[in-house]
C-alpha cells in the first residue's frame, strides 16, 4: 500500500499526512492542501460498489486517501458518522424526478448536505489529534452562510479536545437555519452573529488564521486554531464518496451499465461539492460533464464561460442563501490540478486578494472539458419549484431548484442525453417559506412551524424530527459582533 501525502496549492514545501492536513485545515502559506496524486478506482472496483451499503462504499473510497488511518479506524469513524442520525438507511438515496435523477444528500441530522462531510470530519479530527500526539485544545472556527454552521455544531458538539465557534451573517440566514444554530447545546460551542455578509465573515475567519499575534495569544491559552469550512481536506474527501455511491445506485437500478458516463449538476457556492465530483472523475469514475449551477451571485458562471474570475460585483441575498458567495475558496484546488503550478496559483490568489480579480483564461479549454455553467435568479428558482412540483409532485428546496433548472438548461442547449444526476443539497423544510411561496401559498401569517405543517400538507414529505423539535428548544446563543470584532470574540471564547 502506498502513502498519500498532501501539500499546499501555493508552493510551501511542507508535505503532510492526511491526519495533519485535516488537523491544520489550511497550509502555512495560506494555500489549501491537495493530495499528491489521484488514487484510481478501476471499473471492476466501481462495479463492486453496487452491492455494498453506503458505509461500505465510503470505506472503499476514503481508505485510498486516508492512508495513515488504519482500515479499522476508518470503519469506526464511518459507522459513527452515518449511523442512527440519518433518517434513510441508504444515507444518500437516488430517486428519479422527471427525466433526471435526484441525489438526496439531506437525510442527516441537520437536513442539509453538509452533514455528509461534517458528521465524519469530527471523527477524523479527534483520531488525528490523538495520532499526532496533540495536547492543545483545537478551536474550530467556522464562517457559515447557513448550513455549515449547524452541521459543524452538531458534528463537533462535545467532541473530545475540540471546541467550536461559528460566525454567521446577521440577517443573512433563514429563520430555521438561525434557530438551528442558536439553540445548539454542548459545553464546547459558541455561536455569534456578524454584522456583515457571508464574505465578510469568511474574510474575518481567514484573517484570524493568518494573524501571528493572535496565534501567540492563543498558544498561551494552549489552543490551536483549525477549520471545518469546506477548505479543510477532511470536508472534501467524504463528499467524493456519494458520486461513486450514486453511480453504484444507477448500476443497481439497471439505469446504466458499467463504464457509461453520467453527468452531475451541482448547486454551487464555495465550489467544494462540485470539486468532489471532479476528484471522483479524476479517480476513474465515468463522469461526463459537471454542471455548475449558481444563483444571481453568478461569479462562477462567468468564470467558467470566460476564464476570468471577478468578485467586484453586486452581492445579492437570494432565496438560496447557502450559495450567496462571491469568493469560492475551493476553486483554488481546481486551479492547482489544472496547472500543477503552485507559483501561478499563488499569483492568481494574490490578484484576487489585491484587485478582486484574476485572469485564468488560458485554462478555458481545460475548464470547459469538465464543466458547464448556468445560473437561475430567484424568479427562475420559484418557477422551477412550481413547475417540477406540478409535473412530478416532488418538492425541491431552493438550492436544488437552481440546480434542476441548470440541468434542464444543459439538456436544452446541448445534445448530451447521458443520464443526469442533480445533487439535492437541502430538505425543502429548511427553506419552507420560500418553497411555499413558490407553490403559491401565502405564508405571511405563518410562523416557521406552521409553515412546516403547511409544507407537509403540500409535499407529503415527513417533517424532519430535528426541525420539528426546534419549536420548544431554548435559545442559548445571542451574541452579535461587528466585522472587526471577530478576533476579540475568539479570544473571549478561548479564555472562557
Ligand atoms: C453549502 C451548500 C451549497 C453549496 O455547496 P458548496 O460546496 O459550498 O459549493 C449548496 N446548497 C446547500 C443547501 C448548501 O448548504
Amino acid at each position: 500500500m502506498y502513502t498519500m501525502d498532501y501539500f499546499s496549492t501555493r508552493g510551501a514545501t511542507e508535505r503532510v499526512s492526511s491526519a495533519e492536513a485535516i488537523l491544520k485545515g489550511l497550509a502555512s502559506d495560506g494555500g489549501l492542501f491537495v493530495p499528491a496524486s489521484f488514487p484510481q478506482m478501476t471499473l471492476p472496483e466501481i462495479e463492486a460498489l453496487r452491492d455494498l451499503s453506503y458505509e461500505e462504499r465510503a470505506v472503499r473510497i476514503l481508505r485510498l486517501y486516508l492512508t495513515d488511518y488504519t482500515e479499522e479506524v476508518v470503519k469506526g469513524c464511518v459507522s459513527r458518522a452515518y449511523g442512527h442520525t440519518f433518517d434513510d438507511v441508504r444515507r444518500a438515496p437516488v430517486r428519479a424526478v422527471g427525466d433526471l435523477e435526484v441525489l438526496e444528500l439531506w437525510h442527516g441530522p441537520t437536513s442539509a448536505f453538509k452533514d455528509m462531510a461534517l458528521q465524519l470530519l469530527p471523527q477524523l479530527m479527534s483520531t488525528a489529534r490523538s495520532k499526532t500526539g496533540e495536547q492543545d485544545t483545537i478551536l474550530i472556527l467556522v464562517a457559515t452562510s447557513g448550513d455549515t454552521g449547524k452541521a459543524a455544531l452538531d458534528g463537533f458538539a462535545d467532541a473530545e479536545g475540540i471546541r467550536i465557534m461559528v460566525f454567521y451573517p446577521d440577517g443573512g440566514v433563514s429563520p430555521v437555519q438561525r434557530l438551528q444554530m442558536v439553540t445548539q447545546e454542548g459545553a464546547n460551542v459558541s455561536v455569534v452573529a456578524v454584522r456583515g455578509n457571508f464574505d465578510d465573515a469568511q474574510r474575518g475567519v481567514k484573517e484570524i488564521f493568518g494573524d501571528a499575534a493572535m496565534a501567540k495569544e492563543l498558544a498561551a491559552l494552549h489552543t490551536k486554531l483549525s477549520s471545518a469550512n469546506s477548505i479543510n481536506w477532511g470536508r472534501l474527501v467524504p463528499q467524493i464518496v456519494y458520486y461513486f455511491s450514486a453511480y453504484a445506485d444507477l448500476l443497481a437500478d439497471g439505469k446504466i451499465e458499467t463504464g457509461d458516463p453520467v453527468n452531475f449538476t451541482v448547486p454551487t457556492g464555495n465550489f467544494g461539492n462540485i470539486l468532489a465530483g471532479y476528484y471522483a472523475k479524476r479517480m476513474g469514475l465515468p463522469v461526463g460533464k459537471l454542471v455548475c449551477a449558481s444563483n444571481a451571485n453568478n461569479v462562477l458562471t462567468d468564470f467558467l464561460q470566460t476564464g476570468i474570475y471577478d468578485r467586484k460585483r453586486d452581492f445579492y441575498q437570494t432565496m438560496s442563501p447557502s450559495m450567496d458567495i462571491l469568493v469560492s475558496s475551493n476553486l483554488e484546488r481546481l486551479l492547482y490540478h489544472l496547472t500543477e503550478d503552485t507559483g501561478q496559483v499563488a499569483a492568481w490568489m494574490q490578484d484576487l486578494a489585491e484587485v478582486g480579480k484574476y485572469d485564468a483564461s488560458r485554462l478555458l479549454p481545460a475548464l470547459q472539458e469538465h464543466f458547464w455553467a448556468a445560473f437561475a435568479d430567484d424568479r427562475a428558482t420559484e418557477e422551477e419549484i412550481r413547475a417540477v412540483y406540478e409535473r412530478t409532485q416532488y418538492t425541491l428546496d431552493t438550492h436544488t431548484a437552481v440546480a434542476y433548472r441548470a440541468a434542464e438548461d444543459y439538456r436544452r442547449e446541448t445534445d448530451d442525453r447521458r443520464p443526469m444526476v442533480v445533487l439535492s443539497t437541502a430538505s425543502p423544510y429548511k427553506f419552507g417559506a420560500s418553497v411555499l411561496h413558490a407553490l403559491g401559498e401565502n405564508v405571511a401569517e405563518l410562523d416557521e412551524f406552521a409553515q412546516m405543517e403547511r409544507l407537509h400538507a403540500r409535499s407529503g414529505m415527513e417533517i424532519p424530527v430535528h426541525l420539528a423539535a426546534l419549536h420548544t428548544a431554548a435559545v442559548l446563543h445571542e451574541g452579535v459582533c461587528e466585522k472587526d470584532g471577530m478576533p476579540a470574540a475568539v479570544l473571549t471564547f478561548a479564555r472562557a
